[in-house]
């Protein structure tokens, strides 16, 4: 816990949750300061976890290497760092939970049979886009042997409701109760369709790894987060894990999306396009590249800081500019 601690500290834990697929570059840096920066702002803690479920996209010694590249940065977690890749029960009870309670399936289709189904129902794959789940495996495996296993976002509990009558106006009832808002505090107000969009999402999957909206939500839960600042692209993934909150009965953190930082070639920085690793020998640089990029003013005397002293002035601009103060 910091020095004078604003109220509201007690409840206030945020965390950095970067999966270690490749080293921290200029984009994800934003996303770890800003968090650092809002749980300073509110006096609260600051946490990273290691989001190491994906096994076969994460790369040996990252994980140290991009802890490393924090404490460069002065952002050092308040409590020791948690491995996902360790967690595997806590995800197995929730979705032992999900498929007790009626919100989860077991799902026997292949990639192939999907698309398959998806051209059937005249569904055209656009490029990058992901067609939603049009639902095989919803009302039973049909002898067929389950591979993953499938959150029911259309509402189990809602359409069985209104399963003895199957009138258009009851399938409109239904396919609105999929309609999710929220609030970001940067972005406004949002809703998502998330049957539509998305449909009926993976939280376990075939290769019987665990699946990032399941682990996130556990995680976020069982380490009392209050606020998750994340990257704008993680934004439409939100309502999906609201949906498993409220499916849990846990609580719903508040959500910041910062601004997304794009490369020369108008993309997005991600490490699937190559962004490189930054280059730390002047960490002061690298901050103020990142503050920037959150639209704070730069430092007062940008050649005369020290590390610390140019956290706190951005700590104090953060406040004024993301109404951090609770
Ligand atoms: N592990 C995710 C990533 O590195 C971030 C997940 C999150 O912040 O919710 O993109």
């Amino acid at each position: 816990m910091t020095e004078g601690a604003a109220p509201g500290a007690a409840r206030y834990i945020g965390r950095f949750a970067p999966s270690p697929t490749g080293p921290l570059h200029a984009g994800s840096l934003v996303a770890a300061l800003a968090s650092w920066l809002d749980a300073r702002a509110h006096g609260g803690r600051w946490l990273v976890r290691i989001e190491d479920v994906d096994t076969p996209r994460c790369m040996p010694g990252t994980d140290r290497f991009i802890l490393q590249q924090l404490a460069t940065c002065g952002l050092v977690p308040d409590a020791p760092p948690e491995w996902q890749s360790a967690r595997s029960a806590h995800y197995q009870r929730a979705l032992d939970q999900l498929v007790a309670q009626g919100h989860a399936y077991p799902c026997a289709c292949s990639r192939k049979d999907i698309e398959d189904a998806q051209a059937a129902l005249g569904h055209a794959r656009e490029r990058h886009a992901a067609l939603p789940y049009p639902g095989t495996c919803r009302h039973g495996l049909q002898g067929r042997t389950g591979r993953s296993w499938r959150f029911n976002a259309t509402d189990f509990k809602q359409k069985q409701a209104l399963a003895p009558d199957r009138s258009a106006q009851a399938a409109t009832n239904s396919i609105a109760n999929t309609l999710q808002h929220w609030s970001d505090r940067r972005l406004g107000p949002q809703q998502q369709d998330v049957a539509r969009t998305v449909g009926d999402f993976v939280l376990h999957r075939a290769d019987g790894l665990w699946a990032y909206q399941l682990a996130v939500v556990v995680d976020d839960a069982d380490q009392g987060i209050s606020d998750v600042v994340r990257g704008e692209d993680l934004a439409d993934n939100t309502p999906r894990q609201i949906r498993l909150q409220q499916a849990l009965g846990v609580p719903t953190p508040r959500y910041l999306h910062t601004p997304l930082v794009c490369g020369d070639n108008g993309e997005k920085l991600s490490k699937q396009n190559g962004a490189r690793a930054l280059d730390l020998a002047d960490p002061l640089q690298a901050l103020s590249q990142a503050a920037r990029a959150l639209g704070l003013p730069a430092l007062e005397h940008p050649h005369n800081n020290s590390l610390g002293d140019a956290l706190a002035q951005w700590v104090v601009a953060w406040r004024r500019h993301y109404n951090g103060s609770p």
